[in-house]
């Protein structure tokens, strides 16, 4: 008798095991909250949409389990480095912005978001995703203790808002000019006073004159800042953001005390919210910017002379970088990739382009 009550008892115990053992794909490293800081004002177009359509796809893919809070700009830190040191000190869990804000950190974080003269955002995902872009973004996110991805793309960015026609390259000397990264250096070496200010503060800065000039993003997420309320000279095309990536980071040690399983939803929500992002962007900014030229816009192209020295400035401002030698291995990775994708993708959705439009008018 007692030996059949001892083997009932190990019955149940085995049954309970086997319950827990059911139960836990559904709790894979149990509830997990992440706190991510991000370098746009709450609700944004475009960019913080991006941040908030990350969070909404990890929360549905973990069911709940890793739940992802988001701080707008100024909500638990406030300006752009900040944000960086947030998740760097472990302050915060995440962060959810451009890369490029962070070159005085290091000045290859600009490649991940967008160099002068450089990458569509069709090169940038075949070199990010297929040609070694990830491994050097993964490489120099380490340096810091971050763990990073590609999390969203503006596409192409616009030349930005200016109070004067710009007539020739001359007429950047002494402009005081909103522009990050890079590009924004380049402009510095045409003789601008830039700065890099959050983008919930340009209109601001623009409306009080504080700046002269600006650029943000492109037609849609510019005319939602409002920034034709304040001039109505518009150049369409810039040679400082080709198509903008956004980024996800993680405080590396908080990413390897999370599950595979929520690690890996990290990443695929990243590389998910690139591709849904970018789509956002280019479907709404044909149409703003017909909203756009009917309230009084003029949109214009820089003439030629302007770009020569676009490019000839970038040119020295990336020269100047060459001596860190991640800059340079990611800058070659860069150009090798980008040379490969542009003549495949002349050949084929560049011819077929304008056949296209040749053909049906
Ligand atoms: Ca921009």
């Amino acid at each position: 008798m007692e030996r059949r009550k001892f083997l009932t008892g190990t019955a149940l115990v085995g049954a309970g095991v086997a319950a827990t053992t059911l139960a836990a794909p559904a709790i894979a490293g149990g509830h997990e909250k992440l706190t991510m800081v991000t370098s746009w004002g709450r609700g944004a177009a475009g960019v913080f949409d991006a941040a908030q359509h990350f969070a909404d796809s990890v929360n549905a893919m973990s069911d709940g389990t890793l739940e992802i809070d988001i701080k707008a700009q100024g909500e638990l830190v406030s300006g752009l480095p900040a944000v960086f040191d947030a998740v760097t000190s472990g302050q915060a869990d995440m962060y959810h912005a451009a890369d490029y804000y962070y070159i005085g950190q290091h000045p290859a974080f600009a490649f991940f978001t967008a160099v002068p003269f450089g990458m569509v955002p069709s090169e940038m995902m075949n070199w990010y995703y297929h040609m070694g872009g990830h491994e050097l973004h993964r490489e120099l996110g380490e340096e810091f203790g971050l763990v990073s991805f590609l999390g969203g793309n503006t596409g192409p960015q616009a030349g930005g808002w200016f109070k004067k026609e710009i007539k020739s390259s001359a007429d950047f000397n002494g402009l005081k000019f909103r522009m990050p990264g890079l590009g924004g250096k380049a402009l510095g070496k045409l003789g601008a006073s830039v700065q890099t200010i959050p983008g919930s503060e340009i209109y601001q800065a623009l409306a009080s004159g504080a700046i002269d000039a600006l650029e943000w993003i492109g037609p849609w997420a510019d005319e939602k800042m409002g920034f034709q309320e304040i001039t109505k000279i518009y150049y369409t095309s810039g040679f400082h953001e080709p198509g903008a990536a956004l980024s996800v980071a993680t405080n590396q040690d908080r990413f390897n005390s999370l599950s595979p399983a929520h690690q890996k939803m990290i990443e695929i929500a990243s590389a998910e919210t690139h591709q849904w992002s970018l789509a956002q962007f280019k479907a709404n900014n044909s149409q703003a910017l017909t909203r756009l030229i009917a309230g009084g816009v003029t949109a214009l192209e820089f003439p030629d002379e302007v770009w020569d020295a676009f490019g000839k400035a970038s040119k020295e401002v990336m020269d100047e970088n060459m001596d860190d030698e991640l800059f340079k291995k990611t800058s070659e990775s860069m150009q090798s990739a980008m040379r490969q994708s542009a003549n495949w993708d002349s050949l084929s959705a560049g011819a077929y382009t304008a056949q296209r439009t040749r053909v049906l008018g």
